[in-house]
């Protein structure tokens, strides 16, 4: 990363502070320094990657896909062929990119730290980005700013922050021998790549969960040559669905227009996947024609729809929903055949150590039984812990403490305002406090993938440059600087 800070000195400028450089704090940044018309600084603070990076596009294997086809992933609402005329512009001139390719998940990236190089070298005199790796660990609020504590001591003043820490780890399984998941042969961050050179190939694993996390470990291991069996437990034993080419589809009725109530809606849905199959279509086009609804749907439901939606349909949802590349499933598949890798509904509910290995129990789903097996590695896929009564990081215990933050009542991410400023624990929405992305789930459900943080993104920036003008009290830089 070569941004470097562009100082004018004895001009007034207001600081913004983003606290996580993964996509969403990247393009929070992009944005202000592309949208800014007057002096603002503007300060990104990544505790270890290289800035737009964050635990999806970090350098990891290259097989490793996007789960969306190229042409969908443009940085830039407005300009949907943006990031495929960078790939075949700038990253890969000679060897043109198709619009449907799922690409490697680091060269998207790579993409988005470009955008941030370029958008500070082009941004107005005064507007300026500073990045720093670093990790924060505490946040106060005073009457005109905020102050943020660095883990090295250091403290940072700043007039408006966002939080963009994105996606926490998963949690640990509750387990009566917690003794067990803290030994060497238990993964409990599976986006860490060290752990996945960790493993032999001969060895036995059992990953808990069959999400995109677990494809990911699936195809690395093949790609390595793993010869181990690979076990995967998950509650309803579901793999997502491959990508299969799905043309446009108009839906023949008008979702918003039905009553919030979600057995109607999944028996629209289901009706609509018969007519479109009845004509050799695809269910594909039909979930991708929702797509555009789903936040408004949502918010449309009561709270307990959406819990309805949680506990019966959420599952299902996200293996239709959130599909993966297609050579992807076809490695997967062959794991299946081979008998290498066997998938199975069920609940961890003990792990031993015994001779070195780990001794595992499951129950079964639906089954009066018990699976009793042994491996060499256990590996959380789960998904991240979005529940942020429970989450643990400093940062957040801080912000906690202090009622500057509040779980929504589904335990899926923080509650916002529809600018994505922060409310506090009486319900007030913050005027310096932001996010947006993965913590506002339980807001807004579709809120993690590229299509809707861009958009987001791009609001938010606006909103923190207009607060900037009407709310922050001007600072000389030399006292905005490291306090
Ligand atoms: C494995 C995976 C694959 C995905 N693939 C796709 C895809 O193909 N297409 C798509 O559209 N979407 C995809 N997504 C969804 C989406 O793009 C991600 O959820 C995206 O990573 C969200 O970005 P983020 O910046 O909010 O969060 P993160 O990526 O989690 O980044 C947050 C960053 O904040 C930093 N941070 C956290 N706390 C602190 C702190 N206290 N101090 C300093 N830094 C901190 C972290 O180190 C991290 O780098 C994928 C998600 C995952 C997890």
């Amino acid at each position: 990363m070569t941004t470097k800070a562009r100082k004018t000195p004895g001009i007034f400028k207001p600081t913004v502070a983003i606290i996580g450089g993964g996509l969403s704090g990247s393009l929070v940044a992009i944005q202000l320094l592309r949208q800014a018309r007057k002096p603002i600084r503007i300060l990104l603070i990544e505790r270890d990657d290289l800035p737009g990076r964050g635990v999806a596009y970090r350098d990891q294997p290259e097989c490793h896909r996007l789960n969306v086809r190229a042409e969908a992933m443009s940085a830039y609402a407005d300009q949907p062929d943006h990031f495929l005329n960078w790939l075949n512009e700038q990253y890969s001139p000679c060897h043109p990119v198709g619009t449907s390719e799922f690409l490697p998940r680091r060269i998207y990236g790579a993409y988005i730290e470009s955008l941030l190089d370029a958008a500070s070298r082009d941004a107005r005199p005064g507007v300026t980005l500073e990045v720093r790796t670093d990790e924060v660990v505490g946040l106060v609020e005073a009457p005109h700013a905020m102050t943020l504590h660095l883990l090295d001591q250091r403290r940072l003043r700043a007039d408006l922050v966002v939080l963009a820490c994105g996606n926490p780890g998963p949690a640990d399984p509750k387990l009566p021998n917690a003794g067990a998941l803290t030994g060497r042969s238990y993964v409990g961050q599976a986006w860490s790549t060290p752990g996945l050179y960790a493993v032999r190939p001969d060895e036995d694993l059992l990953l808990i969960g069959s999400g995109l996390t677990a494809l990911d470990w699936l195809v690395s291991l093949a790609t390595r040559g793993h010869r181990g069996r690979i076990e995967l437990i998950s509650r309803r034993g579901l793999l997502p669905h491959p990508h299969r080419p799905a043309p446009p589809h108009k839906l023949s009725f008008d979702p918003q227009a039905l009553p919030p109530n979600l057995r109607l809606h999944l028996r629209a849905l289901r009706k609509e996947v018969t007519s479109v199959s009845a004509t050799n279509g695809d269910w594909r086009s039909v979930i991708d024609a929702l797509r555009p609804h789903t936040q408004a749907l949502w918010l449309h439901f009561s709270e307990r729809e959406q819990r309805r939606f949680l506990r019966h349909l959420r599952p299902y949802w996200e293996v239709h929903r959130h599909r993966a590349a297609p050579s992807v499933m076809a490695t997967v598949d062959t794991l299946m055949r081979q008998g290498q890798m066997r998938l199975r509904a069920g609940r961890l509910i003990d792990l031993h150590e015994a001779d070195e290995r780990l001794n595992v129990r499951v129950r079964l789903r639906g089954k009066n039984e018990v699976s009793e097996f042994c491996v060499d590695r256990v590996i959380n896929c789960t998904g991240p812990e979005c529940d942020y009564r429970r989450l643990d990081h400093p940062l957040i215990v801080s912000l906690r403490e202090q009622g500057l933050i509040s779980a929504d009542s589904l335990g899926l991410g923080l509650t916002t305002n529809s600018f994505g400023a922060l409310c506090t624990q009486d319900g007030t929405a913050s005027t310096r406090l932001f996010t947006l992305g993965p913590p506002r789930k339980g807001q807004l459900w579709e809120t993690t993938a590229v299509p809707e943080i861009r958009v987001q993104a791009q609001a938010l920036a606006r909103y923190l440059l207009e607060q900037s003008v009407v709310q922050v009290t001007p600072q000389p830089i030399h006292q905005a600087a490291w306090a």
